[in-house]
């Protein structure tokens, strides 16, 4: 019994931490790959060329569904971290494998007795962080980690 009391308060933890997203950018907005709500920081937005988009929550998103539907995007836009401009995917700077990943859960969820539970697998990661300026890439580098790369390095890095 004791147990079960337990299981149940780890479900409802890890639920409640899965619960706290951030504001979306528009509330029926969801990412069409992972379902996920697209937000502020790290939305991109995938346009064909018949002139229809769909959106994704990250870069990361974006790329694994054109490797998905085999749909290439004529062009990708993508949100710059700090001020939420929409920036062209191939002028902006990226910060891949920094310490954050806005898309995800904590990668370490804390259980009720202490133990730790890894994150192993999300398909938002490794996050893929968006500036339309070098600078801010850099300084966001210092603070977080991570390497700076462009959408020709990330494409041809998988
Ligand atoms: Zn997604
Ligand atoms: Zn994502």
């Amino acid at each position: 019994m004791k147990r079960n009391i337990a299981f149940i308060l780890l479900l409802t933890q890890m639920y409640f931490l899965m619960g706290m997203g951030r504001v979306p950018l528009v509330s029926d907005q969801k990412c069409a790959l992972c379902g996920r709500e697209v937000h502020h920081d790290m939305f991109a937005n995938l346009t064909f060329k018949n002139g229809e988009s769909e959106p994704a929550c990250c870069l990361q998103c974006a790329i694994t569904y054109e490797k998905q539907t085999g749909k290439k995007a004529e062009y990708i836009t993508v949100t710059d971290y700090y001020s939420h401009e929409t920036v062209d995917s191939q002028k902006a700077f990226f910060v891949i494998r920094s310490n954050i990943s806005p898309c995800c859960n904590k990668e370490i969820l804390r259980i009720p007795n202490g133990n730790a539970l890894m994150l192993k697998y999300d398909r938002c990661l490794p996050s893929i962080i968006a500036f339309e300026n070098k600078d801010n890439a850099t300084k966001f580098m210092t603070e977080h980690g991570g390497t700076l790369e462009t959408i020709q390095d990330i494409r041809s890095s998988d």
